[in-house]
């Protein structure tokens, strides 16, 4: 069998983001104004802290401005809305990313879809995903998106494979396989109330690890030569897929850490690039 493939997502997140800080340099110099992507945190959950401010460090890394909002856990849907709002009608903002999850007393998707289209770099609408379903333009979701470039860099040959997504959640499986249907793969959708889960992993030419359970999809599972692209991201920095064992019989996989996680910030910030270029020719 032809040698494994490793899809460095850190290096490449690398590459897009030095390609990306002379586009942002070009374009402030153009509008004598920087880059802003506004972060919106609801509450004080570490990790959805952390995920922040790394988004706000690889903003400062490319020459942008991150707008950080800070919100109290006691926020109510109203209050997040008047705040989305706010950054809606600021010409000043180019992108706006709400942090998922928000606290429970809050309606998540009445909130991401209160983002404007145009602004929405995290691709979390329900507009904007339909619209990315329907192949017409839209800022796909970050983590899925982020996959795709990873995928095409490596020069994976997605049509006609049969690909596997275990997960169907709004940010990451479900675009996912709406991302790989786009691109003509045989897509099945697994989640939590899928039966012979096992058996529909065997016959995957692609799997992807969408589920948040650490090694949960195990290497005896794995056809040889599969491609593995493993977004779960668990404490301990241990991925859905059981890698260890699996990726001597796959043809390609996402290292964790190191794969898709970087990708994931790099597409935000190539997104939010993209929105504000978009925004320059339009005013032109
Ligand atoms: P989520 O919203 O909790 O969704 C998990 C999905 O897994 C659900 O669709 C669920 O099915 C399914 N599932 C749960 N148990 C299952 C089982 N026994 N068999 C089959 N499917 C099962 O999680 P998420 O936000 O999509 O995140 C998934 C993972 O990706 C996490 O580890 C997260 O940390 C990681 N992640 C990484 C990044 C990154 O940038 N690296 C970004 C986002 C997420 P139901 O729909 O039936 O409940």
């Amino acid at each position: 069998m032809a040698e494994t493939i490793r899809m460095d997502g850190k290096k490449l997140a690398r590459e897009i983001e030095a390609s990306l800080a002379k586009r942002v340099s070009k374009l402030t110099e153009k509008t004598g104004k920087k880059l802003i992507l506004a972060t919106i945190l609801v509450g004080d959950d570490p990790a959805s802290a952390t995920y922040v401010r790394m988004k706000g460090n690889a903003c400062n890394r490319v020459g942008m401005d991150s707008l950080k909002v800070h919100l109290p856990e006691e926020t109510t849907t109203e209050g997040l809305l008047t705040e989305i709002d706010r950054l809606n009608d600021n010409p000043d903002i180019h992108g706006i990313l709400l942090q998922h999850p928000v606290p429970s007393q809050i309606d998540e998707r009445l909130c991401f879809d209160r983002i404007s289209l145009d602004k929405d770099v995290d691709g979390v609408t329900s507009l904007g995903f339909g619209r990315m379903a329907m192949g017409e333009w839209a800022f796909g979701s970050a983590t899925p998106a982020g996959i795709m470039k990873l995928l095409d860099h490596y020069k994976i040959k997605l049509e006609g494979k049969h690909a596997v997504v275990v997960g169907r959640s709004p940010i990451l499986g479900k675009p996912m396989a709406m991302m790989l249907l786009n691109r003509n793969s045989t897509v099945t959708i697994c989640h939590s109330r899928t039966r012979d889960l096992d058996k529909l992993v065997r016959s995957a030419n692609l799997v992807v690890g969408a589920v948040g359970k650490p090694r949960f999809i195990e290497a005896d599972w794995i056809k040889p030569g599969a491609v593995l692209i493993d977004a779960g991201y668990n404490p301990g920095a241990i991925g859905d897929i059981d890698l260890e064992n699996a990726i001597s019989k796959s043809s390609a996989y996402t290292p964790v850490p190191g794969g898709v996680g970087p990708m994931t910030i790099a597409t935000l910030i190539y997104q939010t690039v993209e929105a504000a270029e978009r925004k320059s020719e339009v005013k032109k």
